[in-house]
């Protein structure tokens, strides 16, 4: 019997567990950390061995193929070892590609993944599909093909799951755009991290579909480097270059497959970025063949999706804005682009290597205080205190929003998008955005 082995049970992991013991594999499941009782539950439930806290080489060494968690580096030694003895290593997704018909429509680029995975899932469960929701955005695309029925899935991909995806083919592709992140774990090179993201092109057809940002420069260099087959769909803000959608004179417009036209206003994401989203969900939509009027409806009642430029709420005229998931300096850029009042920016956390160039302009222009939040906030300074604007040293979220309050004025903005990751001072992402929205409600 073929021995399949899968390092990491968290949802991935324990979601391939489940498919690969169904389809009748001799199944192991290996994780360094702790499991979480959920998943461990899962895997009794389904009476798989598995270990936790340790990697018992024999019991892994022997896999005819490896499932690797998205989140266990390449560089971990289990993994150098299972590469050097030449066993298949691949991702979940990968796995779970092999025991499904459904269309996949499969989102990645560096930011605005989960915002329009979650609009194409809004969109097409209005219209009525038989759809799943999957991949980086929650729950295990492998658990669903074991145990449910979907005729559609729309899957968010990092770029750690594309790199494990080989013979997998999307009959949707978005790639929103590229810009650097995750560089710790591309060896410090941009064309690494380049070469994964556009791996979501990869055994496409000319049945196909291909979106993508017309306006990326890495996109569309990169793009005249593949033979594409596929049907292509560039998207861009405004007419020309070959856009097929755009905004044009206050309309969001779609030519083709489906002739598709509404006015801009009545879009529920608002800013820049999040029309760039809206477009690529709404081609994505018309393509899957939903009617215009369930896609103008949809697009207009979408609620968006927490910690992502999430209104928080108004006191003593100061708006509060949680944009937590902002990890990265680009996603910052759009959130202060989008920025119509005075604002206080909530910088800092722990840096992946952040050019913090990209957005000086931007703070010149929109910013009237800096709050930095984090262990270690050197770089913030050398980067920002000769902007002359005022700015406090905190080191936890309630020392933050007090900061914050004080520094603004009725009119005035506070937004949290600090360009970097959490840990340092919170569990996570989610761990700092729901804090901020606590210390607010108690000022
Ligand atoms: P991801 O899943 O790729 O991290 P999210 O939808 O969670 O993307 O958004 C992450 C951050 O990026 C948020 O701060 C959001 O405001 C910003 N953002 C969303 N869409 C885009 C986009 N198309 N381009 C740039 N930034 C974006």
């Amino acid at each position: 019997m073929k021995r399949i082995v899968i390092l990491g049970a968290a949802e991935s992991g324990a979601g391939a567990a489940v498919l690969a013991k169904l389809k009748g594999f001799d199944v192991f499941v290996s994780d360094m950390s702790a499991i979480k009782d959920q998943y461990k539950q899962q895997l009794d439930q389904y009476g798989i061995d598995w270990e936790e806290g340790r990697h018992t080489e024999e019991l892994i060494l022997s896999a005819d193929e490896v499932i690797k968690s998205p989140g266990i580096p390449d560089k971990a030694p289990m993994v150098q070892k299972i590469k050097a003895q030449g066993t298949p290593l691949i991702s979940e997704i990968e796995f779970a590609g092999r025991y499904t018909d459904a269309k996949m429509i499969c989102i990645t680029g560096s930011n605005g993944k989960t915002t329009t995975t979650s609009l194409i899932y809004h969109i097409l469960r209005n219209a009525g599909y038989n759809v799943g929701l999957a991949g980086n955005i929650g729950r295990s695309l492998a658990l669903q093909v074991a145990t449910e029925h979907f005729d559609y899935y729309v899957i968010e991909l990092s770029s750690f799951q594309l790199d494990g995806m080989y013979e997998f083919r999307a009959d949707i592709a978005v790639l929103l755009n590229i810009t650097p992140d995750h560089l710790d774990r591309y060896d410090f090179k941009m064309q690494n991290y380049v070469d994964s993201k556009m791996r979501i092109t990869q055994n496409q057809t000319e049945d196909d579909a291909f979106i993508f940002w017309n306006d990326d420069p890495v996109v569309t260099r990169e793009l005249k480097r593949y033979n594409l087959h596929t049907r292509l769909y560039p998207f861009a803000a405004v007419k020309g270059n070959g856009a097929i959608a755009y905004a044009d004179d206050g309309h969001y417009v779609i030519e083709v497959p489906t002739p598709f036209n509404m006015e801009q206003d009545e879009l529920a994401l608002t800013g820049r970025h999040n029309l760039y989203n809206s477009l690529a969900a709404g081609i994505t939509a018309n393509i899957a063949g939903v009617s215009s009027e369930t896609l103008r409806k949809s697009l207009a009642s979408f609620k968006g999706v927490e910690h992502r430029l999430e209104k928080v709420g108004r006191v003593r005229g100061i708006d509060f804005v949680n944009d937590s998931k902002a990890t990265n300096v680009n996603a910052c850029w759009y959130a202060l682009e989008s920025m119509k009042q005075p604002t206080v920016l909530i910088l800092g956390g722990l840096d992946k290597g952040n050019d913090y160039s990209e957005i000086y302009d931007l703070v010149r222009q929109k910013c009237k205080g800096l709050v930095f939040l984090g262990l270690d906030n050197r770089k913030l300074h050398d980067n920002f205190d000769s902007f002359g604007l005022p700015v406090a040293d905190v080191q936890s979220m309630k020392a933050c929003v007090d900061e914050c309050y004080k520094m603004a004025a009725p009119g005035d903005c506070v937004l949290l998008s600090p360009c970097c990751a959490s840990f340092d001072l919170f569990k996570n992402m989610e761990d700092r955005g729901e804090q901020f929205k606590e210390c607010v409600k108690n000022l």
